[in-house]
């Protein structure tokens, strides 16, 4: 790790200036352009011209939404622009550009932005930049492939059940300008950080960061994987107390190495073997920390049991407990006791359609991880369990899944096939798995989850797990991943209810 502070010149608007760090800094005049009008950017609008910005947002769609959210703008002395037509040419003497998520890096408004020399900022800069003079929530930051929406509700549960007034906010339910905002601050912010948000970060200096994993995905946004990887590795840059780690993925260590952090901080791995010291892991069913204790050569502290992390399923996945190691971490970092992990933990619920127990039929048990949506996550998922019935596809965003099948296949009791790209999946299980029955289900109907749902259950046999983990995107068939999981769910219980049969009048 290297330690360095030093502000990047071409990211301020004003020449000169190094003042728009906070938000009672001077940001009135400023001509701005704010490229969407989704909820982030709807807030940075919103902020801006509160402080007397002069704010242009343009949007090229023109949904309900957007429309409700350009009329409250204009009220507030927005120049709301809205068609493709407007996102062609940056408007004369705009001094600072305001992008959202949506808007890759090779967008030509922002590939004009840059060819005049004119900062571009994410979301997530603005927010940092909106922060208190003085006092301001810290930042804990996590990002990763997968796991990142599991691990910061941890985080913010553990922070919370050690009495502090904690919130989860960025890529996860509330914007993060909107939680630096908050009328009533808070103590401590758990940030959800996705790699199209550090792309466009420079300043943000996280108490304590996380990198999960690191796995192909996103990579038609970024251009190519290093760029991807640089992305999340940016998550660890101006770290000031503890960059945390995972020790099973050697990646998200090299970027702690090569990372530019606040002299002093610390590396800290999480794994799910033994902890050597500076490490948290598992010792048989205790999560134990060696990287916050006095005698850490010597001893560990217990901080919660796999017991504590069941939720309502039966048993609790692997990848789940990196997670909870890793929310833990950081929380430690920050200087939260043993018994408020252990507490917090205890009171985590998971979002849907993560690895959701929906019901057990004759001794077969159906989970929906609608969110499994890139061979990674499906790859975590399937190995939480035996014998497996796996439902897979979707849309591949060209990711690749040789390797994933390959590894699976002892586990895979039979596959059924569904969405645009399990042609390609149906390859894989030829070459790796060609004994495995699979299942091809050529119709795209919303409706053909019934159908899924009982030729996986008539593969299945009593203790194996039909596991709905696509390692795909949902778009080809349904809105999202969660009505894709809630559909299953649906033919699930639908399936369950002709299983107990007519009842006797
Ligand atoms: P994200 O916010 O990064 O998408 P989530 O917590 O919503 O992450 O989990 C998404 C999916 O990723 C889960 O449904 C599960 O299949 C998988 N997953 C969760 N945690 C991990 C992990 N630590 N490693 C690998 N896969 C994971």
């Amino acid at each position: 790790m290297k330690s360095s502070t030093d502000p990047d010149p071409s990211y301020e608007p004003r020449e000169g200036s190094r003042e728009l760090t906070h938000r009672d800094a001077d940001w009135s005049s400023l001509r701005i352009l704010v490229t969407g009008l989704g909820v982030s950017g709807f807030a940075a609008a919103d902020a801006l011209s509160e402080r007397g910005a002069i704010v242009t947002a343009v949007s090229a769609d023109a949904t309900p939404a957007i429309v409700e959210r350009a009329r409250i703008l204009e009220i507030l002395d927005v120049d709301v622009r809205l068609g493709p037509e407007h996102l062609l040419t940056v408007p004369a003497s705009t001094e600072l550009v305001v992008t959202s998520p949506g808007f890759r890096p090779d967008h030509p408004l922002l590939l004009a932005a840059a060819a005049r020399g004119i900062p571009v900022w994410g979301e997530v800069e603005l927010a940092w930049r909106m922060r208190a003079r003085s006092g301001a929530a810290p930042w804990i930051t996590i990002t990763g492939t997968n796991g990142k929406t599991t691990t910061v509700k941890m985080l913010a549960c553990i922070l919370r059940a050690a009495g502090l007034r904690a919130t989860s906010a960025g890529n996860v339910g509330t914007p993060l300008l909107e939680a630096v905002l908050h009328p009533d601050p808070y103590d401590v912010l758990a940030v959800e950080l996705s790699s199209f948000q550090l792309h466009w970060e420079r300043s943000v200096a996280p108490f304590a960061s996380v990198c999960l994993n690191v796995a192909p995905d996103h990579v038609d946004w970024h251009g190519s994987m290093d760029e991807y990887g640089l992305a999340k590795a940016k998550v660890y840059a101006g770290t000031q107390v503890a960059c945390v780690y995972n020790v099973q993925d050697p990646a998200t260590e090299q970027m702690v190495m090569d990372a530019d952090v606040v002299e002093g901080c610390r590396a800290i791995g999480f794994t799910l073997g033994l902890p050597g010291p500076s490490m948290v892991g598992l010792v048989d069913d205790v999560l134990a920390d060696r990287a916050f204790v006095e005698q850490r050569r010597t001893s560990a502290a217990e901080l919660a049991t796999l017991a504590d992390l069941q939720g309502d399923g039966p048993s609790v996945a692997p990848h789940n407990v990196a997670n909870a190691l890793a929310a833990a971490a950081l929380a430690r970092a920050y200087g939260v006791g043993p018994l408020s992990v252990r507490d917090g933990l205890r009171a985590f619920v998971p979002d849907p359609h993560r690895i959701a127990d929906v019901a057990t039929v004759d001794g077969v048990r159906f989970i929906d991880d609608s969110k499994a949506t890139n061979p990674h996550a499906a790859g975590a998922s399937l190995a939480a369990f035996e014998h497996v019935v796996w439902i897979a596809g979707g849309l591949l965003k060209g990711a690749d899944v040789d390797s994933l099948v390959q590894s699976m296949a002892e586990r895979l009791r039979g596959v059924v096939l569904i969405g645009a790209d399990r042609e390609q999946i149906a390859r894989a299980l030829q070459r790796h798995a060609p004994d495995v029955p699979v299942v091809d289900v050529p119709d795209t109907e919303t409706g053909v989850m019934d159908l899924v749902v009982a030729r996986a259950g008539a593969l299945a046999q009593p203790g194996d797990v039909v596991l709905l983990a696509p390692a795909a995107a949902s778009m080809d068939m349904f809105s999202n991943y969660g009505a894709r999981g809630d559909a299953f769910a649906e033919a699930v219980r639908r399936y369950a209810s002709q299983d107990e049969g007519p009842t006797a009048p």
